[in-house]
């Protein structure tokens, strides 16, 4: 027997009145009369009574797997625990279900992040700290008790923290991760949510730093994603609470925004001493935002595993070179790398379109955009940035045709295949139909490699896309737009809703798509680090969002991020160990040198 494996079979998937328990029926213990995998029966606390469970005792472990493969829902899953894991677990949800080790150390005065991939935990840990649920470290047979939960962690780092989340002593506020959810919550104007929150009477200065003035009194209905994730900030931050969980920040931001709801969270933790907790996928932004760093690892929906706390610098270090060095665990077979110096210009293939100035500007001209003639490359990545409402998406709109510019002849006949930034897709269609319709390379050895599996879109393909996550249906649209045949593949901000490791994988799909198949890709996005690895060359704007807005011609990347980054007064410098970007404290030596050099990112 493997005491350090773990089954666990997923309760939505088995289906045991569509399959004839081909699990059961295989599994070598079985076919000899031991009773490893055998039926909830009647008396299951979770599941149906005809679902499976699986014995721990029995299982062979990993090296079997026979029922991993023979069951057709893909429901089961057999893992064998990292060796070097050698604690139990802080909480397991039941039989067979999915288990949490570790737990973060929420700190007065400091903030706390936590790195990871989704499914790996960090809801569950919260509210375990927020003291909503007791954590039955593994017991989920008996009933929970904070004695015991105290028990695991005295004379550690969370001691104190247990204590008082015991005695009822920890008040907490919390900002959901899916902000697009609370217009189905709330019915009112932003000014109304924002009133109840305020106990720290400190919501006017929020709504000024945050910039929500010009939308506070809209109905919360009416507001974008970005304004949305503001509203939600602002809400939480107001709140006169002992603990702050803040689950991404960064979503439908632009960089600015970025940093600006960076500042306000440290100072929250630093000024009025309160213990903050976040979630943040843009490294970027989560190395500035941080002062210790938990990182998340584990098999999402299965386990997940909470290290003890490493400084920031470190913590963002180790994930990246997919090794954490205390824990003695690889988490990803390769490093993810970054250049310190900008790419070389290299020698330019075909045009794949030559276009004129171009203007357009909406009603009245209440907004206008100019946009700078410019070239557009065969097989180059272009990277397009800048803030939020300086017309991005009008730009992509003129160039697919859905908008006619006002000055400049748009003639090209180019297919152009478009993800929009707010992806709808609404019809009751299987994913494995969707894409199949797209494209008949669908399941194919090339497909799967190519696009599915770094996608991992496997686990979903049977899903209704109307039932799928955020960052589902953002995995499904890269997906929808890269197999489609077209000369100009033009993504809007795909990093949204994609977790840390999502983006790295969606990364390399798309560089390797465009090295491939000699396709042209354009990308929206406000995370850096994503740009970083992905861009060959850089399209920036500029204006004043939401009135006037200036498309530059593409750019090399130094001369890109200089203009970038001079707009937003953001200096980077490189990390010594891994050459990753950092942003520099403002008005630190290097800040100002590099200023004065007019070096923003390739110091
Ligand atoms: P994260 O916040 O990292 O995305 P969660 O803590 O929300 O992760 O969930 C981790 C895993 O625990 C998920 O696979 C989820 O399906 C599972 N889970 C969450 N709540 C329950 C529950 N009440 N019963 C069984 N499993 C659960
Ligand atoms: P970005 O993609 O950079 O966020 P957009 O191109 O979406 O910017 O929008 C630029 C500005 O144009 C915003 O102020 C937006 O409100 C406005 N705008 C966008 N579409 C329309 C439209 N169809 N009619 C009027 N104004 C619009
Ligand atoms: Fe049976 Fe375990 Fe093998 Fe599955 S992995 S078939 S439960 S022994």
């Amino acid at each position: 027997m493997a005491d350090d494996s773990i089954a666990v079979v997923d309760l939505d998937r088995c289906s045991p009145d569509r399959c004839s328990y081909e699990c059961s029926n295989f599994c070598p213990p079985n076919r000899t009369g031991k009773e490893c995998i055998t039926l909830r029966g009647e008396d299951a606390e979770q599941g149906g009574p005809d679902q499976v469970r699986i014995s721990e005792e029995i299982c062979l472990g990993e090296t079997c797997g026979i029922c991993v493969e023979k069951c057709p829902f893909d429901a089961i899953e057999i893992i064998n625990l990292p060796s070097e894991l050698d604690e139990d677990p802080t909480h397991r949800y039941g039989e067979n279900a999915f288990s949490l080790y570790g737990l973060p150390v929420p700190e007065s005065g400091s903030v706390t992040g936590i790195l990871g991939p989704n499914g790996i935990g960090k809801t569950t840990a919260v509210r375990a700290l927020a003291g909503e649920m007791v954590p039955n470290l593994g017991n989920y047979d008996d009933d929970p008790t904070w004695e015991a939960v105290l028990d695991r962690f005295r004379g550690t780092e969370l001691q104190n923290y247990v204590e008082r989340v015991r005695d009822g002593e920890v008040s907490i506020a919390r900002k959901p991760q899916y902000v697009d959810q609370i217009p189905k919550q709330f019915d009112g104007t932003a000014r109304d949510l924002l009133e109840a929150t305020d106990e720290r009477g400190a919501l006017d200065s929020y709504i000024d730093r945050l910039d929500i003035g010009p939308v506070v009194d809209n109905d919360i209905e009416t507001l974008s994603g970005g304004e949305l994730q503001r509203v939600a900030l602002a809400a939480t931050l107001a709140r006169d609470r002992d603990f702050y969980f803040l689950d991404e920040i960064s979503p439908y931001l632009d960089i600015g925004q970025r940093v600006t709801a960076a500042r306000l969270i440290r100072e929250l933790a630093e000024d009025e001493d309160r213990a903050v907790l976040v979630v943040e996928h843009d490294l970027a932004i989560l190395d500035l935002l941080a002062d210790t760093l938990h990182v998340a690892y584990g098999e999402p929906g299965a386990y997940g595993v909470i290290t003890d706390p490493k400084s920031v610098r470190n913590g963002i270090n180790e994930y990246l070179k997919g090794y954490l060095s205390n824990e003695n665990m690889r988490i990803r077979p390769e490093a993810i790398t970054f250049e310190e110096h900008a790419p070389r210009e290299t020698t330019k293939a075909e045009p794949l379109v030559e276009y004129p100035d171009l203007a357009k500007s909406y009603g009245d001209g209440e907004f206008s955009l100019d946009v700078e003639s410019g070239t557009i490359y065969n097989g180059e990545v272009l990277g397009v940035v800048g803030p939020n409402g300086i017309g991005k998406s009008t730009l992509a709109q003129l160039f697919t045709g859905d908008l006619t510019p006002d000055v400049g002849d748009l003639d090209f006949a180019l297919d152009i295949s478009y993800k929009p930034q707010y992806i709808e897709i609404d019809q009751p269609m299987r994913v494995d139909a969707f894409l199949s319709s797209i494209t008949d390379q669908f399941g194919s050895s090339y497909w799967n490699t190519e696009i599915a599996n770094p996608l991992q879109l496997n686990r979903i393909m049977e899903r209704n896309l109307t039932d799928l996550s955020g960052g589902e249906r953002q995995r499904v649209a890269i997906a929808a737009c890269l197999s489609q045949d077209a000369d100009l593949y033009l993504l809007d901000e795909p990093s949204a809703h994609l977790d840390v490791e999502q983006r790295v994988q969606a990364t390399s799909a798309i560089r390797r798509y465009a090295e491939n198949h000699d396709a042209t890709v354009m990308v929206i996005d406000h995370d850096i680090y994503m740009m970083d690895l992905l861009a060959d060359r850089l399209m920036v704007f500029d204006g004043e969002p939401s009135i006037e807005g200036h498309a530059s011609k593409p750019q090399e990347m130094r001369d890109g991020m200089n203009d970038f980054l001079s707009d937003l007064d953001i200096t980077f410098r490189r990390d010594e160990r891994t050459q990753r970007p950092r942003i520099n404290k403002p008005d630190s030596q290097l800040d100002r040198e590099q200023k004065r050099a007019g070096e923003y990112y390739y110091a």
